[in-house]
């Protein structure tokens, strides 16, 4: 509970991927400077200055879009206002088509010790389908840039059941990803979401079926089973000591804190948002008023319900005795039916203190989580 993570939005995209619904915007350059000069102002007037950060996160958007020197302009206001544990894990996303050696070395220079990068998949003719704005080439010399500078934990974002990909590309993208040797690999399935270009013609798209697409799923996790890589949520692999914290710390329900255009934030028990328009959040802070869009206080049964459905994304699960103290609230004896019926059946499983979602369980995992809520 004393572990706290901060994020730090980023809105500028080069482009907009045709399948992305993210609060991030291309064409908006003009508004930069102003921008990370309102972020700025906001870190430094929070009312959590002085708290001990154990992660920090730019998140986007694409970071790696924007002049390098915000980016340590932010870890500088970051450093006056708050205290950086020891070993911070200090992660930045990027986008391959942005990466330069000077950007990297400024990352590093500013103690940047963890890159994430969206790849998505090595087949340049799928890669121009999703509008994204690289190769499979700027990958490759996107991660020799990386090791360049001397940053050794590196993740690498995959995605799965793209228009037109087969079970035969997907491991060929696994297999890709796997020689660059990054330390981490996160691999969703695309979502058609309303809003979004794919959205209107999703029909026209070749996209894999229900059956193909869990395929693909047992496939990401054998193969990369198979390298090393150890699932430790539903979609992120890691290789030994390598989990990402900061995500860790969001499964794990423990509170963070977000600045920036459409940064949500977490301080157990509220919650809240900032505006997402990029206009309104750097007016908001110029007129010392508040970006934050919505708040949110929630009750003992939000927060046990959060929890659960978090927690059983882990392939660790509940911690049992963390839900009993916090929450007050004993899983074995409330749902002692539908456990039983769950353990029975090989869905579920528990050991010593933890209630997790067996590999047979997780093919039904979002059922299993409705019976235990
Ligand atoms: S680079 Fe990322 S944030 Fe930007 S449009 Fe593409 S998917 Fe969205």
């Amino acid at each position: 509970m004393n572990k706290t993570s901060v994020y730090i939005h980023t809105p500028y995209c080069k482009s907009k991927c045709r399948y992305c619904d993210f609060p991030s915007f291309s064409g908006m350059e003009d508004t930069v400077s102003e921008y990370f000069s309102a972020l700025s102002k906001e870190i430094s007037r929070s009312v959590h200055r002085g708290k001990k950060i154990d992660t920090v996160f730019f998140g986007g958007g694409t970071p790696s879009y924007v002049n390098e020197k915000y980016i340590a302009g932010v870890m500088d206001t970051l450093r006056e206002n708050f205290t950086l544990s020891e070993n911070c894990e200090i992660t930045i996303e990027t986008n391959p088509g942005t990466l330069t050696k000077d950007k990297l070395s400024t990352y590093k220079d500013c103690c940047i010790n963890r890159i994430s990068m969206g790849m998505q998949c090595h087949d340049d003719r799928i890669l121009s389908v999703l509008g994204r704005i690289h190769t499979s080439e700027d990958i490759i010399n996107g991660v020799e840039l990386i090791n360049s500078v001397g940053i050794t934990n590196y993740n690498l974002d995959i995605m799965c059941a793209l228009p037109t990909q087969k079970l035969r590309d997907l491991e060929k993208s696994l297999e890709f990803a796997v020689k660059l040797n990054p330390t981490h690999i996160s691999a969703y399935s695309l979502i058609i979401e309303e809003g979004t270009p794919f959205y209107d013609t999703w029909q026209e798209l070749d996209l894999p079926d229900e059956e193909e697409e869990r395929k693909m799923y047992h496939l990401c996790k054998d193969y990369l089973a198979s390298y090393g890589y150890e699932r430790y949520e539903v979609s992120n692999y890691a290789k030994e000591g390598y989990i990402c914290r900061h995500n860790k710390y969001c499964w794990d329900y423990e509170d963070y804190i977000g600045f920036g255009s459409a940064a949500h934030s977490f301080c157990r028990p509220v919650r809240w948002e900032n505006v997402a328009d990029v206009h309104g959040y750097i007016s908001a802070i110029k007129n010392n008023t508040s970006p934050v869009r919505t708040f949110e206080e929630l009750t003992r049964e939000d927060m046990i319900e959060e929890y659960i459905m978090l927690a059983l994304r882990k392939t660790e699960g509940i911690e049992i005795s963390r839900l009993r103290e916090e929450f007050g609230y004993d899983i074995l004896s409330h749902k002692s039916i539908e456990l039983s019926a769950l353990i029975k059946s090989g869905y579920v499983g528990i050991n010593d203190n933890n209630l997790f979602i067996t590999e047979k369980g997780f093919d039904i995992a979002d059922s299993i989580t409705l019976k235990l809520l």
